[in-house]
């Protein structure tokens, strides 16, 4: 059909073979048009910034797409990474007094935000279940990640009622954000203050599948009412397990990335061996000794996985 002029798009949704594009200038600005993509662009993705024509008739046509900051990917169901978002301003791992945080899982995440540049937020939800028994050891966990320089926020979703908090207002206004963590740490309850119109929600359609499954529905973009964005999937709340090289987890962990060039042992694995720089580093305050075996852990994980991987093959 006829096409109008080339204009730019933001993508907010993905179906297949089509795209929702929400018109960013001219008169139908804030409008949505489905459209279809020139066979030469690949991988597009929710939260692209796209150049587009709408169809005169019909759907319209993406013709480019705009320079990424950034893409987040998550695993398929074969682990493999595949991309399903970008141009995210932060990922918020939300965490919560219970279920009690998997730091090994916190850590994976982290790989995930430093190996794609998109800054990590800690987000301590349930702030209320917070008691003298188990206070020592959250704040230790906290502690542990703000001398690494992340930012770590507390919440109470179940204080805040219907509204969003005011940390969390202030974590999200004006910015694009992704929500991830563990299942039950509160993740659907913060996203409802935010997204208080319940069609709007991706959580409503899929949050009981169970665990286990992966489902398959694709991000989808949300304005917040209180200004900025969401992009949200029950695919990427809670990423499972997925592949890492030794050389991604070796960036991904800051204080080790920092430390590891000073390591003189050869062919050292950083797995423990006595020499090895980061052990002394362990040993005498320098890095966490959590972190470290931490470390450890991914990177035996992985291997496992590997091995695993070609037996099966
Ligand atoms: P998700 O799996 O991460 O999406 O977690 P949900 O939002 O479904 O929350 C899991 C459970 O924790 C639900 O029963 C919520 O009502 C409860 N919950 C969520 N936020 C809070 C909170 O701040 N305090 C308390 N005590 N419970 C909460
Ligand atoms: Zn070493």
């Amino acid at each position: 059909g006829e096409l109008g002029q080339e204009q730019e798009g933001l993508i907010i949704a993905h179906y297949g073979q089509q795209l929702d594009v929400e018109a960013l200038e001219g008169e139908e600005r804030g409008t949505v048009f489905r459209c279809f993509v020139r066979a030469n662009i690949d991988n597009l993705v929710t939260g692209d910034k796209v150049i587009w024509r709408p169809g005169k008739n019909d759907a319209g046509v993406i013709v480019a797409r705009c320079e990424r900051r950034n893409l987040l990917q998550r695993p398929d169901n074969f682990g493999a990474l595949k991309p399903v978002a970008a141009n995210i301003d932060h990922i918020i791992l939300v965490i919560a007094p219970e279920p009690e945080p998997h730091d090994n899982l916190i850590d994976r995440y982290l790989v995930a935000s430093e190996t794609t540049d998109i800054p990590a937020v800690i987000l301590l939800n349930k702030t209320d279940l917070i008691t003298d028994t188990n206070r020592d050891a959250i704040e230790q966990l906290l502690h542990r990640y703000e001398s690494l320089g992340y930012e770590v926020v507390r919440t109470s979703a179940a204080e805040a009622g219907d509204q969003p908090s005011p940390e969390v207002t202030r974590l999200v206004k004006d910015q694009t954000s992704v929500f991830v963590g563990q299942s039950g740490v509160g993740k659907s309850s913060i996203i409802q203050t935010l997204l208080p119109d319940e069609s709007l929600r991706v959580g409503a359609v899929s949050e009981s599948t169970g665990k286990g499954i992966h489902t398959t529905t694709t991000a989808k973009l949300f304005h917040l009412p209180l200004g900025g964005d969401l992009i949200d999937s029950p695919g990427i709340r809670e990423f499972g397990l997925w592949h890492m090289t030794p050389q991604e987890i070796e960036y991904g962990f800051r204080e080790i990335r920092e430390l590891i060039g000073t390591c003189k042992f050869r062919n050292c694995r950083h797995m423990g061996d006595p020499g090895c720089a980061l052990e002394a580093a362990a040993a005498d305050g320098r890095i966490s000794p959590e972190r470290l075996r931490s470390f450890h852990r991914i990177l035996a994980d992985m291997a496992e996985q590997q091995s695993r991987g070609l037996t099966i093959d």
